[in-house]
């Protein structure tokens, strides 16, 4: 069966609207799929409907972003109540800040020659609010500072690059509460993302888990066949269940839907309980 548990919709840094990301997945083949967008919980309504309408089991979800030791770290909440109070009021905190921070962003473009940028991201953001370092990156793209979304995000965007601005997100802890205030499982996204050493990551993983985080992402669109099987034995080692989910954004943007490996049946899948 081709569970997807991680994806995003243009009410976050997606390109397509939740129905539309929903239809894609059906056509790929998923079976059992989640909307995961950044800090925001307001596609799943749409997502919801559409997946029902392709006969595709639906499961609630967000990714929320976290700052752990200076680093931006992604946590994903599964089987999430979207009703839940805790959980809205600490996305909409998480979710302040967007807007200025992209405005430090373009001045920081700005002075390495690059104008237009608040705009061209703002204009590209279904949701302004949500502006996020994607829609600079599309824009770089669209106006012909870079190739591709991966030039955007070596040359631009990240620490120590033109277009980079820290930002403080949730804690750790609180992030892993609110997801379990509603009722949801906390899975550690894209480990393979973060750059740590390998003492980092013990010590992300084991907070990750005092917390009450439950699984890790093994198999996901930005890890190598490498860094699968290492974080699948990571998950092993600490005793995390595992998930498995593309990250799609949009079409032409790296990830897709319907073309990841499956998880290896020896790990104990982030599903195993929910009676598929
Ligand atoms: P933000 O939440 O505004 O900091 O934006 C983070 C988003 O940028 C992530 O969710 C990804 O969608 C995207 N992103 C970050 N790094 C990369 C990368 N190296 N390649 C492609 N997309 C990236
Ligand atoms: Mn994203
Ligand atoms: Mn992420
Ligand atoms: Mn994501």
């Amino acid at each position: 069966m081709n569970i997807d548990l991680h994806c995003h919709s243009n009410v976050s840094d997606g390109a397509l609207a939740p129905g539309e990301v929903a239809r894609r997945a059906a056509r790929a083949g998923v079976a059992v799929w989640a909307l995961t967008d950044h800090d925001q919980l307001a596609g799943l309504a749409e997502a919801r409907a559409a997946a029902r309408d392709e006969g595709m089991r639906f499961v609630d979800g967000v990714e929320i972003s976290v700052t752990w030791r200076g680093t931006t770290v992604h946590v994903v909440g599964l089987r999430i109540d979207p009703g839940n109070a805790d959980l809205a009021a600490g996305l909409a905190a998480v979710r302040g800040g967007r807007l200025q921070r992209a405005r430090a962003m373009a001045h920081d473009l700005q002075r390495a020659g690059i104008d237009g940028t608040y705009e061209g991201a703002i204009e590209r953001a279904e949701n302004p609010a949500m502006v996020s370092r994607t829609h600079f990156a599309r824009f770089l793209v669209d106006s012909g500072v870079v190739a591709d979304m991966r030039e955007a995000f070596r040359r631009f965007l990240v620490p120590g690059k033109p277009g980079y601005v820290p930002h403080q997100w949730a804690e750790l802890a609180d992030a892993v509460r609110w997801i379990g205030a509603a009722g949801g499982q906390a899975v550690l996204a894209h480990p393979g993302r973060y750059g740590l050493s390998a003492g980092a990551m013990d010590a992300l993983l084991q907070e990750f888990r005092a917390a009450g985080g439950e699984a890790i992402e093994v198999v996901t669109s930005s890890h190598s066949a490498e860094q699968s099987r290492h974080f699948a034995a990571l998950a092993v080692q600490y005793d995390f269940s595992a998930s498995r989910g593309s990250d799609f954004h949009g079409p032409d943007e790296g990830a897709e839907f319907g073309t990841l490996p499956p998880l290896d049946p020896a790990l104990r899948p982030v599903w195993r309980e929910w009676g598929l």
